[in-house]
């Protein structure tokens, strides 16, 4: 099933060319109030949702695709999760080129570790990106997105799919340059993840899905899953043994070779096998409030 957060923050079912308006089934949702839980309530109850769904869905509005606007399938996170370069060859890009390393040691991602992006940092499709610091580089990356769905602390790479809700299109915008990854990756429409959550019964082998991106229809980057060096149940098996993992948790997979500058004008365009595609159009953010007023 293909779930997506729509417009006024409605759910949908996408059902070829048609979002079937299904927001009906939040009501299943049990309501919190503060302190707020850790995970997202939404995937946390996936399957009480799906059920839900099931009932309502042959009553239920049908809207065409390409006129709602789509919002990150995943509303509240509480962390999103990276892996810095776990392509061999972005490996290899990055090591030769001071554009992208800036001096600083790049590890193999064993030794590197995983990087978090603030969640403040999520949009979904057909919000945009609005770049920030224009006289640096910023740059897509395209990335295979892993949502959880059951709490996970250290589990095998065995285990470790069973806990998966879903999977995404992600989008890990970057300023290049000297400071901290998760610094120049935080700014907020940064990460984008869409089109919708593709669950996961529907992606029988999350490691050999083609990947690529287009900018202003040129091709970028473009590769596969079986690629990665920590592949799915690997990375979930390295991040739970330093967190849990909570349902709604987001883990961008990293990104292969053929990372490019984006500019204010740009339309992207994020494939995915399995998962569908997204159309995304960049901006610049506007002027800052205070300096508006003056
Ligand atoms: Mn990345």
């Amino acid at each position: 099933m293909k779930l997506c957060r729509f417009n006024d923050n409605r759910l949908g079912v996408v059902d070829g060319r048609e979002v079937i308006d299904v927001t009906e089934a939040l009501d299943v949702i049990p309501r919190s109030g503060y302190p707020l839980p850790a995970f997202d309530p939404l995937i946390a109850n996936l399957e009480a949702v799906t059920q839900r769904i099931g009932a309502l869905r042959g009553q239920a509005e049908r809207l065409v695709l390409e006129d709602v606007r789509l919002l990150s399938p995943v509303a509240n996170p509480g962390k999103v999760v990276a892996a810095p370069v776990n392509y061999r060859k972005h490996l290899e890009e990055v090591l030769a080129n001071a554009d992208l390393h800036h001096d600083v040691k790049i590890n193999h991602i064993e030794k590197a570790g995983l990087f978090l992006k603030a969640p403040s940092s999520l949009v979904g499709a057909g919000q945009g990106i609005q770049l920030r610091k224009l006289d640096r580089r910023n740059d897509h990356e395209v990335e295979l997105a892993v949502v959880i769905g059951r709490t996970a602390d250290r589990v095998s790479r065995a285990q470790a799919l069973q806990h998966v809700a879903g999977y995404c299109i992600g989008l890990d915008i970057t300023i290049r340059g000297p400071e901290e990854r998760s610094f120049r990756k935080s700014p907020d429409t940064y990460t984008v993840l869409g089109p919708w959550l593709t669950t996961a019964d529907d992606v029988p082998n999350p490691g050999s899905l083609d990947l690529q991106i287009s900018v202003n229809v040129e091709t970028r980057q473009k590769s596969n899953t079986a690629d990665l060096i920590l592949g799915v149940a690997e990375l979930i098996e390295f991040a739970s043994s330093f967190y849990t993992l909570q349902p709604g948790d987001v883990i961008l997979t990293g990104t292969p070779e053929g990372v490019s500058p984006i500019r204010p004008g740009d339309v992207i365009l994020a494939e995915i096998s399995d998962l569908g595609s997204m159309t995304v159009h960049v901006s610049a953010k506007a002027e800052a409030l205070d300096q508006k007023v003056a």
